[in-house]
């Protein structure tokens, strides 16, 4: 075994890379671009190492010899490439082994088979694959294209012969939209691959996107089972399962054997995946499955198979590419429960998925499912890479079990600091179809506008959020307040750009009472039982902070913004002369004396109160005329501390 691994990547998959790697004690060398000096996987590791000029991929991951040089010079003995990145750059894998390093991963030779959709359909159909209907030959006249597409009747897939991630790709229904379509995907595949070539497929009613882990040592290949990924939107995974739901013995033995057939023909090493189109119109069958295309690496999903498999094959990656063989024969694996995957991204759901970014003031998974994520509280999202925040797992005994227990670790998943898809993996894990196995790749589309729906905001999230704006969450009875006395505060916030005014009564250490502007006869009672806030019999959902943000777990997470005080006097136009207290509270400090000339803004005087300390400003340029407060003096809302000389 190696004593000593780089990994040439980053975020979440760097990390997963270094679990295993440590539970088997390789040590680990990151790399990292300007962007992730201060990156989980860069604290993860045993040794890291800067790459590159700049954040871009192309100034940093994607700098082949520099990552080659960062391993030869700490001493790494192979190269773990994760997945994007360089991780299916045959080029890449020549110059590792000229280097004299191990590339944990199949051969140059294999990726460039595969790298190609069309050579690698040639080479799936004479392996005796069952490929799409289409055609994938030399010819790129557009005439002869659109007469292919006759052949093999509309609707018709034009997809980049180099294409991934959905680019270069267009569905044509009828024969007059195929000039333009095929010109649009050739121009996206020349600016994203520099490669216009396309291929031409039968566009597949229905399709369900089911893909076959395989694992090679260079000989012989098993198989790991499938993974349903036909939870899209716009060709990109969103939820992943395994097994397949309605899968048959038989076809899944069928896909088993097509999948181990396709990784032998070229002679594959290490864990790769055979993706299949399905026909999901009626039913699975044996004769419905169809070569997509191979990933030769390691995929985003593959935690799913781990979880139905109880193989680590991050673990069987590195003892393969060390020289060992098969950890297991095919007989010696079996599916045990249900996985689900759900992928987490920082990104704007109803502006149309758009990324986003941010600092993720708070993040945190619950116990029940594995979290896998590459970014920590505190972390940000930047728009250098992928905005994958963490993927979220689980299993269970059967589909149902596992199913609620995703929903579960959903509702309970806590994320602040940016906008999530949060909201819309916990409605599609709560999608009736979804639940029912009726799964295939229009789903998503179909019900796009129930499954973008935001959760509502309660009472309850503005009461939980008013507390924790007034510091009423925790009192420090004694310390801070009168004993016994009824206390009133109010309290404004915003949500959605919408004000939220609320007063609150507070009436001993354990109980208060909630009014909300707009709602009189509602009153929300608060109280402590047993260490924990109860709310109309329901605990009150955890809160986080972060400066003037508040974040209520509920409902994937309701953001609130505390409106001080003093920004609302000053806005609501006050008297400019007087400069008051804005709450009761204790004056602190007072930073003026008469006859002194100040300007607006100036700090004049500090009032402690609900725990914080506000500054109280100067609202204009002036003199001021009179001192009204002391340090040390406890004021009324709305006493003047600070006067200036009138003008
Ligand atoms: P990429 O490499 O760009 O990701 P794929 O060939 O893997 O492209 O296809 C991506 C997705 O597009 C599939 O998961 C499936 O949802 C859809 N798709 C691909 N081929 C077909 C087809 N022939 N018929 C229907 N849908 C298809």
């Amino acid at each position: 075994m190696f004593n000593k691994i780089l990994i040439a990547n980053r975020g979440e998959i760097a990390c997963r890379v270094m679990e295993t790697a440590r539970a088997m004690g390789v040590k680990t060398v990151a790399v990292y671009s300007d962007a992730d000096r201060a990156a989980k996987h860069v604290a993860m590791a045993d040794e890291s190492f800067h790459i590159g000029s700049g954040p871009s991929p192309a100034d940093s991951y994607l700098l082949g010899e520099e990552i080659i040089a960062a391993a030869l010079h700490n001493g790494a003995q192979a190269i773990h490439p994760g997945y994007g990145f360089l991780s299916e750059n045959p080029e890449f894998v020549d110059a590792v082994e000229a280097a004299g390093l191990v590339f944990i991963g199949p051969s140059a030779d294999a990726i460039r088979k595969m790298g190609l959709k069309d050579a690698a359909k040639a080479l799936m159909e004479e392996a005796g694959v069952p490929v799409v209907p289409g055609y994938h030959g030399k010819n790129q006249d557009p005439e002869h294209l659109a007469r292919e597409a006759e052949v093999i009747g509309y609707p018709v897939l034009i997809k980049a012969v180099a294409g991934g991630g959905g680019k270069g790709m267009r569905l044509v229904e009828n024969p007059t939209g195929f000039a333009e379509a095929l010109k649009s995907a050739q121009s996206e595949a020349t600016t994203a691959f520099g490669n216009p070539d396309v291929l031409i497929e039968k566009y597949i009613q229905q399709p369900r996107h089911i893909e076959v882990q395989v694992f090679g040592d260079g000989n012989q290949a098993v198989h790991l089972f499938e993974r349903d990924c036909s939870l899209q939107r716009r060709h990109q995974k969103v939820i992943e399962e395994a097994p397949a739901p309605g899968m048959t013995e038989e076809m899944r033995a069928a896909m088993g054997q097509a999948a181990v057939r396709a990784a032998e023909a070229i002679g594959y090493k290490g864990a790769g995946t055979v993706e299949f189109i399905v026909d999901g119109s009626d039913g699975l069958r044996s004769d419905g499955f169809w070569f997509m295309e191979m990933n030769t690496r390691l995929q985003v999903e593959h935690p799913v198979t781990e979880m139905i498999t109880g193989v680590d094959l991050v673990e069987w990656q590195l003892r393969v590419a060390a020289g060992e063989p098969l950890p297991k024969q095919q007989h010696e694996l079996s599916i045990t429960g249900h996985a689900f995957e759900a992928r987490l991204y920082a990104e704007d759901v109803p502006k149309g998925f758009l990324p986003a970014t941010g600092t993720l003031t708070h993040l945190t998974f619950p116990d029940s499912c594995r979290g896998d994520s590459g970014v920590r509280a505190g972390d940000t999202i930047s728009p250098w890479y992928d905005p994958m925040i963490a993927k979220v797992i689980v299993h269970g005994p059967t589909r149902a079990v596992a199913l609620s227990r995703l929903s579960q670790a959903l509702a309970q998943t806590q994320v602040a600091g940016t906008v999530t898809n949060l909201a819309f993996l916990g409605a599609l894990a709560g999608h009736d179809g979804f639940a029912a196995g009726d799964v295939d790749t229009g789903l998503i589309a179909r019900d796009l506008d129930q499954l973008v729906q935001a959760p509502e905001v309660k009472l309850e999230h503005k009461a939980a959020a008013g507390m924790q704006a007034l510091g009423l969450m925790d009192l420090d009875w004694e310390a801070g307040f009168s004993l016994w006395s009824k206390l009133r505060r109010s309290v404004q916030l915003s949500y959605q750009g919408e004000l939220v005014e609320a007063t609150v009564e507070v009436d001993g250490p354990e109980y208060q009472t909630w009014e909300f502007a707009g709602h009189p006869d509602h009153l929300i009672s608060v109280c402590k039982i047993a260490g924990h806030w109860v709310l109309g019999g329901d605990r009150l959902p955890p809160v986080a902070q972060s400066g003037q943000t508040i974040t209520v777990f509920d409902g994937y997470g309701h953001q609130f913004e505390v409106i001080d005080p003093l920004d609302r006097a000053s806005a609501a136009g006050g008297d400019m002369n007087v400069v008051e207290a804005p709450m009761p509270g204790l004056v602190k400090a007072v930073f003026a004396e008469p006859g002194q000339a100040v300007k607006e803004g100036d700090r004049l005087a500090i009032l402690e109160a609900m725990k914080m300390e506000h500054s109280l400003l100067a609202a204009r340029d002036g003199v001021i005329a009179e001192i009204l407060a002391q340090a040390g003096d406890q004021v009324e809302s709305g006493a003047a501390l600070v006067r200036l000389e009138e003008v």
